[in-house]
């Protein structure tokens, strides 16, 4: 009978080898963030049979519209979702900051008081490739792989002056091969990505583009966040990571400037109604939204095709969560993300893909501050005792045990550099945010 019994738990363990290949599987989380991201624009593209694998997620994952908070300010909010706490508790309140004698700077990674989901998983051993994450600069010293935003600015530079960027990045080590990614002209860009070229676009609806906010700098957009995905798929490849963050702001700078094409008596309907009733009849609002969709088609298209890479990247211990930081809305002067106090902050998206993840599950309730938290959730790790979110624990089919921890920002570097500040002050008022 004994014998028996241990021949059964033999079989067992045979049988259950294939499913579980060595020790159990190390789990790994992909964030990918697509600034501005708004299901109002996707969900219309998906029922004309586009954007295939946004559907893919939303029929075989968990999703949600992301609740958002006020200010609606990219560096703000992205911020809340890499450390789950409130401005008040993180540092990063606004785009600038009252330096000493009177000069105003931008925020950037030393003003941050808190430590970020990649510190944390860093007191775990665990490994992070972190691209381009909003106020990033100086870079966090982290096992794995750190690069700043700062470095998209790159692509200004002449060869010879390059080096002066390379503590953008940690490991230094890694920033020449990084560089390989500096794009190429213009067209070429367009061309590769399926973007229109806005810039002729204004031209011929009888507008000077030089004057008009982001297009005026529309090359240069287009040109880091084509070095941004380049240096993504370089960083993805060289390495084996726990923890995987990439963040876009594409969508974001399109969607600033889009409403300038949509048909001149239809977005006149708009603000008049809306500054007449402080609303929109939902059948304005939505063909408003449907044309718009029409417009941003190429942008969602080329964040489509991002997505579908790292879906068919996922493994079987693999996370993959898409999320915005908020939406846009139609407001008093168009589609914007700041909006008057009488209107809710835009919510942003959410999609939620990996092995126990409910299907086709839309969460009710869930939040910029819940990212931090469910991270840390889905690896089983003790929550920030300081975190303002909750994990999103209604999106899987399984449950795990909470326990709490406090966690500090240790060692970090604080440093501005009087080049890098300048250029985000020139790009910040090119986005008409300060
Ligand atoms: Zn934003």
């Amino acid at each position: 009978m004994r014998k028996f019994a241990v021949l059964l738990i033999v079989a067992g363990i045979v049988l259950s080898l294939p499913f579980c290949s060595g020790k159990k599987g190390k789990t790994k989380v992909i964030v990918i963030g697509f600034d501005g991201a708004d299901w109002d624009f996707i969900e219309p593209l998906i029922e004309k049979g586009h954007l295939p694998n946004f559907k893919f997620l939303r029929e075989n994952g968990a999703w949600a519209r992301l609740k958002s908070m006020k200010p609606t300010l990219s560096a703000v909010i992205w911020t809340t979702i890499s450390t789950g706490q409130t401005m008040e508790k993180h540092g990063i309140i606004d785009w600038l900051y009252v330096q000493r004698k009177g000069i105003k700077v931008p925020y950037n990674n030393s003003e941050r008081r808190v430590p970020a989901i990649w510190e944390i998983l860093n007191e775990y051993e665990k490994s992070s490739a972190v691209i381009n994450w909003y106020v990033s600069y100086p870079p966090d010293h982290i096992k794995g792989i750190f690069v700043s935003d700062a470095i998209r600015k790159v692509v200004f530079m002449k060869k010879n002056e390059r080096f002066k960027l390379r503590d953008t990045v940690y490991p230094e080590r890694y920033f020449n091969m990084l560089l390989k990614c500096v794009p190429g002209n213009y067209k070429e860009i367009l061309q590769k990505m399926g973007i229109p070229d806005y810039i002729a676009m204004a031209r011929k609806w009888g507008k000077d583009p030089a004057k008009l906010p982001v297009i005026a700098d529309f090359k240069a957009f287009i040109r880091m966040e084509k070095f941004v995905d380049c240096v993504g798929e370089l960083v993805w490849t060289r390495g084996n990571y726990d923890f995987f963050a990439l963040y876009y702001r594409w969508p974001d700078v399109v969607t600033h400037f889009i409403g300038m094409f949509l048909p001149p008596n239809l977005a006149e309907k708009g603000l008049e109604e809306m500054q007449k009733n402080h609303r929109l009849e939902p059948s304005l609002r939505k063909e408003l939204d449907e044309k718009t969709a029409e417009l941003l088609l190429p942008v969602y298209s080329w964040l489509d095709k991002i997505l579908g890479r790292y879906i068919s990247r996922m493994d079987k211990n693999t996370y993959l969560i898409v999320l915005s930081d908020h939406g846009f809305d139609f407001g008093p002067r168009g589609y914007n993300h700041e909006l008057p106090d009488w209107m809710p902050p835009p919510t942003g998206i959410l999609g939620i893909l990996g092995p126990g993840v409910k299907k086709g599950y839309e969460i009710k309730k869930a939040s910029v501050f819940d990212i931090a938290p469910t991270i840390l959730y889905i690896y089983g790790l003790p929550l920030g005792r300081e975190m303002d979110g909750k994990p999103i624990a209604g999106a899987f089919k399984f449950s795990r045990k909470i326990s709490f921890k406090k966690y500090f920002r240790r060692k970090f570097i604080k440093k501005h550099l009087r080049e890098l500040d300048n250029r985000t002050l020139k790009e910040l008022r090119s986005l008409g945010y300060i």
